[in-house]
This record gives structure tokens, C-alpha cells and sequence, in this order.
């Protein structure tokens, strides 16, 4: 007997027009559901741009909708449902309050955290749709994972314990919090075949578990790595050295937005970007052009600005929301077998650099360092002096050596992380070496840039 492919059989193998069909109905519900329950929030935005849900009669008419909801304007919609309904959950909130069971929020180090909301319902679709993505990277019922993502952290946190909890498996909560010592702890206890966190989460137990276990990673019995939160998986050096770390591990890359709708890459020798696991409760590959915000057309290789809209969430559905990450669309077969859409993120909007008319992603010029490894540490900040995008050549870039290399070695290496910068990116580097381990290192999102603007005042 062959073991089933997918988590939900029936649900992840429709084809295109049976997907497109259900994801129609739904969304001309949600719709209606949205209007008559969201009279600060999504009515007005309707009624601005002069479309009642009854005009909107098909896909093209949606997609020519503006944007209506991003990080900003949740922010004012926080601020506004405190003084007026006297909760921080958004003037979005579509559901009686006493129907919201469950919340979580972005971590408030930079400002007032995003609160997100769960209707029971709403907790069902997160766990579902984790168990699709978690089933794909080959998690089964009876596995011990370790959870290393920030616990109170965002929809990675207490939303994905449960999830792994709901479908069968074992979830080690250790969390980034705690620690790089108490998690190799529990993993030394625990023997976990799975790990989920972020992909320096897992670079970071590479480097400190000889240190602290007294062995390397690769014999801590991890079989299955599933990371998200930053570009990783998909960087094919990166991906290397976790791989290997870890002793052969498979790697799998996952996004999961604010409302638990993942996604997962496959088990391709290249990375084919992320299969969208769940088109019948939302869509994730709507694009819109970053600077005009006008819909791009969704054909394979498109990159744009990417929305999602939800199609049942009831608590605080997100709906043409722009969730700031630049996507590229492939809708073409891919080479696994799994049919439906795929996605790569290619960076955040706001991180993309502008370096006098060369377009720079960070997680691109990372990507170049870590193919030095290991004369580099594959460790790297890029030093803007002030705010982003523009940047006057050359770009400041710190780069940690690899151990053991002589002056003269990290002068040459220098030279050529230039050459190649310039060559592969287009823009002009200026390379600072610095020690190795002497970049801050963290459990959590991998830092790519330092701003010393923000340090001055
Ligand atoms: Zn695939």
C-alpha cells in the first residue's frame, strides 16, 4: 500500500478550473460577509470606490479593486477600535467579540504590536492548512518536532504548536526565546526528527552544538527541516549548509502570512519555489505592480507586489491586503508532480534597496556572500547611513571572514566578493571584513541590515 500524498487528498488534488470554480463561490460570499460586517473598515472602502458586492461579478473585477488593507492602515484601524469599541483587534473585526477565542500578535518591539484574531472556525483553517504544508515536508502523525520559532511571536508561535498538536505529531515547544542552550536541551532530550524555525535558527544550532552538546548537529537525529520567516531554503548555498549541518536533513521552505494559510516547498533537487497548499481558503498570488499598485498579469514568472485575500475567515479576514513582500508567480507544472500555483518571495518591499537605479535585494546579496563559505561566515550586514531605498555607490557591506584565514587571504577575498557583487548584482560593493562571530547572531529573523541613521539620535 503506497502512502497517500497529501494531508487532505480530496482538497490538494482539484484541478485548476475546480479550484478556480470553489475559490469563485467563496469569494462572492466573503465578500457580502465583509461589507455588511465592517462598517468602519471594508465598507467605506467599497463604497469609495463605488463598487457594491453585488457589481463585483467575476475574478477581473476583484482584482480591479485598490488595496484595502496593509500594515499602516491596521495600525490607525487598532487605534480606532480602542476608542471606539475599546479593543486593540482592528475596526476589520467582522465577528462578535465573545467569538474570538484566540489571538496573537507581531512582537511590539517597534511599536504597538498587530494584533491578529481567531474565531474557532478561523483556528481550524490554521490547522489544517499547517497540516497540508507539515504532511508535504513528510511530518507524520507520532513524530517529535521541535518547535524553535518565537513562542509569542506571530502566527509562527503558539498557532503552529497547536497545529502540529491537531494533526498528530509531537511538538517540542522550546521556542527562540528561551535560548540557543535550552533548546539544544530539549533536543538532546527529546530527540526530535523534525525541526520548524527560521533558517538562522537553524545556522545557529549548526555553530553552537558542538560547543554546548559536544557533537555536531548532524547527530542530533533531525531528519526533516522546516523553516520560514526569512529567504533561506530557497538560497541554494544556504540550503547547503543546512542541509548538510544537519547530516543529510531535508530542507523545505514554508510561509504561512499572519492567518496561518501555508505554504511549502517541495522535495525538487532546485528549489521550485513554495506550492500554495490551500487555494480554497484563500489566494495568495495576486499581484500588483509596488509603485502603481495596478494589477500585473498573473502569468508564469510575474513578479510583483503580492496580496492576499482570505475566503472564509470570520474574525479579522484579510482581504486585498498587501503584506509588503515582493512574489514571483509560477503557474507552469512543476517537476514534483503536485499541481497548483507556486511562489517565490523575493524580498520585502520595503527592503528593496535602490542603488542609483540598480534594484537590490538584501536576501541577494547574502545569498553571494554565503556562496564564499567557508572563507566567508556567510554572516553579513548591509550599513545604510540613511533611510532606504536610495543608496549613493558604493554599498557598505560588513562581512565576517572565515576562521583562520591570514591578512592577506581576506584582502583577496575582499577583492573578489566585489568582483562578484558587482558582476552577479550589478552594483558597486564596499566590503568591510570583520572578525568572525563578531555579528550579533540571533534565534530569531536573520538581520541583514544595520542602520546607523537610527543609532545617531
Ligand atoms: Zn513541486
Amino acid at each position: 500500500m503506497s502512502e497517500k500524498d497529501f494531508w487532505n487528498v480530496e482538497m490538494e488534488s482539484k484541478s485548476a478550473e475546480q479550484i478556480r470554480e470553489l475559490q469563485w463561490q467563496k469569494l462572492e460570499t466573503q465578500i457580502q460577509y465583509i461589507y455588511d460586517n465592517s462598517p468602519d473598515f471594508y465598507r467605506p472602502r467599497f463604497d469609495a470606490v463605488g463598487a457594491h458586492p453585488k457589481d463585483i461579478k467575476c475574478f477581473d473585477d476583484f482584482r480591479q479593486l485598490p488595496i484595502m488593507r496593509s500594515k499602516e492602515m491596521d495600525r490607525e484601524a487598532q487605534e480606532v477600535s480602542a476608542q471606539r469599541y475599546g479593543h486593540p483587534y482592528g475596526t476589520y473585526l467582522c465577528a462578535p467579540l465573545e467569538d474570538v477565542i484566540h489571538i496573537y500578535s507581531t512582537s511590539g518591539t517597534s511599536g504597538e504590536p498587530s494584533f491578529y484574531t481567531f474565531t474557532e472556525h478561523d483556528l481550524k483553517i490554521n490547522d489544517e492548512c499547517w497540516a497540508r504544508t507539515y504532511w508535504r515536508a513528510g511530518i507524520r502523525p507520532g513524530d517529535t518536532v521541535l518547535h524553535g520559532f518565537g513562542l509569542s511571536m506571530w502566527s509562527a508561535g503558539v498557532p503552529i504548536v497547536r497545529a502540529l498538536a491537531a494533526m498528530g505529531a509531537r511538538p517540542i515547544a522550546a521556542g527562540a526565546e528561551g535560548g540557543i542552550e535550552r533548546m539544544l536541551m530539549f533536543a538532546r532530550l527529546t530527540r526530535p526528527t523534525a525541526l520548524v524555525g527560521t533558517p538562522s535558527l537553524a545556522e545557529y544550532i549548526i555553530e553552537k552544538c558542538p560547543d554546548i552538546l559536544g557533537y555536531p548537529a548532524s547527530e542530533l537525529g533531525i531528519k526533516t527541516i522546516v523553516v520560514a520567516g526569512a529567504p533561506g531554503a530557497g538560497l541554494e548555498d544556504v540550503r547547503k549548509r543546512i542541509t548538510e549541518g544537519f547530516g543529510g536533513a531535508k530542507l523545505f521552505d514554508s510561509s504561512q502570512g499572519a492567518w496561518g494559510l501555508g505554504n511549502v516547498s517541495c522535495d525538487s533537487e532546485q528549489y521550485q519555489g513554495m506550492h500554495v497548499v490551500s487555494p480554497e481558503h484563500c489566494i495568495w498570488t495576486d499581484l500588483v505592480d509596488p509603485d502603481t499598485r495596478e494589477p500585473i498579469p498573473l502569468e508564469h514568472g510575474a513578479v510583483g507586489e503580492g496580496l492576499i485575500t482570505a475566503f472564509d475567515h470570520q474574525a479579522g479576514p484579510p482581504f486585498r491586503y498587501a503584506f509588503g513582500d515582493m512574489l514571483q508567480l509560477f503557474t507552469e507544472p512543476c517537476s514534483c508532480g503536485a499541481p497548483g500555483w507556486r511562489f517565490k518571495i523575493h524580498g520585502r518591499v520595503d527592503d528593496l534597496l535602490n542603488v542609483k537605479g540598480i534594484k537590490v535585494y538584501p536576501a541577494a546579496v547574502r545569498n553571494v556572500i554565503n556562496s564564499f563559505t567557508p572563507r566567508t561566515t556567510g554572516e553579513m550586514r548591509i550599513v545604510l547611513d540613511s533611510p532606504p531605498p536610495a543608496v549613493n555607490p558604493p554599498l557598505k557591506i560588513k562581512v565576517e571572514y572565515g576562521a583562520g584565514l591570514v591578512e592577506s587571504e581576506i584582502e583577496t577575498l575582499r577583492e573578489e566578493l566585489v568582483d562578484k557583487l558587482k558582476g552577479r548584482l550589478r552594483f558597486t560593493a564596499a566590503i568591510e571584513m570583520v572578525e568572525p562571530e563578531s555579528l550579533e547572531r540571533s534565534t530569531l529573523k536573520g538581520k541583514l541590515i544595520e542602520k546607523t541613521y537610527e543609532q545617531a539620535d
